[in-house]
């Protein structure tokens, strides 16, 4: 099933649950991620920056070519699209939804460059994400704005924007200890904002915080970093090592290290068996 993510999102915000969002970058961590869905009937996610895999329009193929013939409901978003080129050539190459990334820039002109890509998405029926506050990157937290309940509000009105992320305490990458979530702005962002809430910077986040926040409203978790320390520490283990000629098993073992980090996101954020 390939579907829009907001659809997921909807009827995980409904159900209280939230729906895994896992890089997914080509072909070999594609097949491990919806695997992974499959096995634990979990819908999904994936995502896909533009720096991960350029060529879109391939990959954008690739993914539907997969998507129609999973039995659990399967989504791809330009990660970030941190340029307005990117979101068009995403939204040509058949991606379900967009992130549109101007959390760096003012409010004014965050809402004027997520509003000109909603009219465009939502004359093709791509859903789209935008992010207001900040979500810093490799846990300098200094880099962080959380996010004002009364401006994500009005953000969301203003832009028409489909989904939101929220900056209450997570950061990109890599990060030392663990993260301090701000639950009581989760909790306000959540009666005040009409659309799903997403949480990016998941990775290193600690699995109880993670559970909590998705309990408490997050319709869609982010995790990256996580998926290529999987793929990463399988391939450098020294159970790896040790088994004669196991270059040729690399991509396998690749594959399972992704499996296993998607798989354990999915009982995190509670959409295990919801298919
Ligand atoms: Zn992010």
């Amino acid at each position: 099933m390939f579907v829009s993510m907001i659809d997921s999102m909807k009827i995980a915000r409904e159900k209280g649950y939230c729906v895994p969002a896992i890089s997914a970058v080509d072909e070999c961590s594609l097949r491990a991620v919806i695997g992974a869905a499959e096995k634990k009937r979990s819908p999904v996610i994936l995502l896909v920056m533009y720096e991960d895999n350029p060529d879109l329009q391939y990959y954008g193929r690739m993914v539907q070519d997969f998507a129609v013939r999973a039995t659990v409901p399967v989504s791809v978003v330009l990660d970030h699209g941190a340029e307005y080129e990117h979101a068009i050539a995403a939204i040509r190459a058949g991606f379900t939804d967009i992130m549109v990334d101007r959390s760096s820039l003012s409010y004014e002109e965050n809402v004027a460059q997520v509003k000109e890509l909603v009219k465009i998405a939502h004359a093709v029926n791509v859903g789209v994400e935008a992010e207001l506050g900040h979500v810093g990157f490799g846990g300098d937290l200094s880099q962080n704005v959380f996010t004002v309940p009364e401006e994500a509000v009005s953000f969301v009105q203003e832009t028409g924007v489909d989904a939101l992320a929220v900056a209450i305490g997570t950061s990109h990458g890599q990060y030392q200890g663990v993260h301090q979530l701000q639950f009581e702005l989760l909790k306000e962002l959540r009666e005040a904002v009409p659309v799903p809430l997403v949480l990016h910077g998941g990775s290193g986040t600690g699995d109880d915080n993670l559970r909590k926040a998705c309990q408490m409203g997050i319709c869609k978790l982010n995790i990256a970093y996580e998926v290529y320390r999987g793929a990463l520490g399988a391939v450098t283990s020294e159970e790896f090592k040790n088994i004669p000629g196991a270059e040729y098993g690399m991509y396998a073992f690749m594959a399972e290290g992704i499996e296993k980090v998607a798989m354990h996101t999915m009982d995190i954020c509670g959409s295990t068996g919801k298919v």
